[in-house]
């Protein structure tokens, strides 16, 4: 498909990348692309980054059909720019769109617009240490009636964001708490979709977490409130023994790519691996007789984040004193080595722009 580009008439100055932070700066141009039932998607543009506007019945500000993807471009030694295995993105943006009836986007069209608007905007990918540009695709149907049905008209939208260090003072493991009254999804549901919902229904969960001093919650299942979803935004892993473990993907749970990636590291170094239901009465006996030795949570805003403490209605334990573990360091130094190419990719994931 061919993309209009409309130029900028003036370029802002780059933050400084001390500054950057997340999703606080965005680049110059976002990339646009209208859908209809007639006439499928059209109209691709690039286009200064500006606000969209919208009618005041369009059907995402009433029923909240909105889908996003977030994946990053990095910058590597010789000064050249990659992304990281984004066919996953394409593909789950596919599924997630199939469960909010919204339009699917032909992989190679996607592939072919996410890379020309990276192309683009390339010099704003930073390269200080840990330092990367977000990539934020996102849908949402946009038909201005206030009619209930599947949508007709959508836009598709990929804006981006330099982004700092996460672990700017190094890696600090997190304290968590286990959330037992409010549930994030549902079998049947839309757990498995990456769309805003979820996110609006997590918030309360967060905010009561962050009001004690915990960063995040980690989530229980929803019907019996019993077996261990996700934490926060994250996918979760133990290391029980010497297994390490992760819920399977039971459709309540994100299928995250960093948690595949995760999977695949270790299975190719031969740690056991299971993905499996974990109840909280497991994972509660092994904090209590010490063979929970390590916990993360992983996807790709912190790639891998490091669990020091679990809450669990009021009792605390910490996980391997409250430092990173073995492990969970070994597959932080893999991925980013990965991703910035500092090591080799012998597994192919990353793509060159
Ligand atoms: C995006 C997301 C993840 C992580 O997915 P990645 O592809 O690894 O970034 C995990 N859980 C939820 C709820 C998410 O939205």
């Amino acid at each position: 498909m061919d993309i209009k580009f409309v130029k900028a008439d003036v370029l802002k100055e780059k933050p400084e990348s001390s500054t950057l932070g997340f999703g606080k700066f965005f680049t110059d141009y976002m990339f646009m692309m209208d859908y209809s039932r007639e006439d499928g998607w059209h109209d691709a543009r690039i286009v200064p980054f500006a606000p969209i506007a919208l009618h005041p019945a369009s059907t995402v500000l009433h029923y909240g059909s909105e889908i996003f993807e977030g994946l990053k471009a990095y910058r590597t030694a010789d000064g050249s720019v990659q992304l990281f295995r984004p066919m996953e993105n394409i593909r789950r943006m596919n599924t997630s769109a199939d469960r909010l009836c919204l339009p699917q986007i032909p992989e190679d069209l996607a592939l072919q617009v996410l890379t020309e608007f990276v192309k683009v905007e390339q010099d704003w990918t930073p390269s200080a240490e840990g330092t990367s540009l977000y990539l934020r695709p996102f849908m949402f149907g946009n038909d201005e009636t206030l009619g209930v049905h599947a949508v007709h008209n959508a836009t598709y939208v990929i804006i981006a964001s330099p982004v700092g260090s996460y672990y700017k003072e190094g890696i600090n493991p997190v304290k968590i708490m286990i959330e037992d009254e409010d549930v994030r999804a549902v079998r049947g549901g839309t757990g498995y979709a990456k769309c805003g919902g979820n996110y609006a229904a997590s918030n309360r969960a967060g905010e009561r977490a962050e009001k004690k001093g915990y960063s995040q919650v980690l989530w229980l299942d929803g019907v019996e409130r019993k077996y261990i979803e996700e934490v926060g935004a994250m996918n979760v892993m133990f290391k029980i023994g010497d297994e390490i473990v992760t819920p399977m993907l039971s459709g309540s749970i994100l299928p995250g790519i960093t948690r595949k990636s995760c999977l695949e590291v270790l299975r190719q170094k031969g740690y056991k691996v299971s993905e499996r239901l974990i109840s909280i009465d497991e994972l509660a006996e092994a904090m209590q007789n010490g063979t929970l030795q390590e916990a993360w949570g992983c996807g790709t805003a912190a790639v891998i984040s490091p669990i020091g403490e679990l809450c669990y209605k009021d009792v605390k334990y910490a996980v391997n004193n409250g430092e990173i573990g073995e492990t969970t360091q070994m597959l932080y130094d893999t991925l980013t080595g990965i991703q910035w190419g500092k090591i080799e990719d012998t597994f192919n994931w990353t793509v060159k722009l």
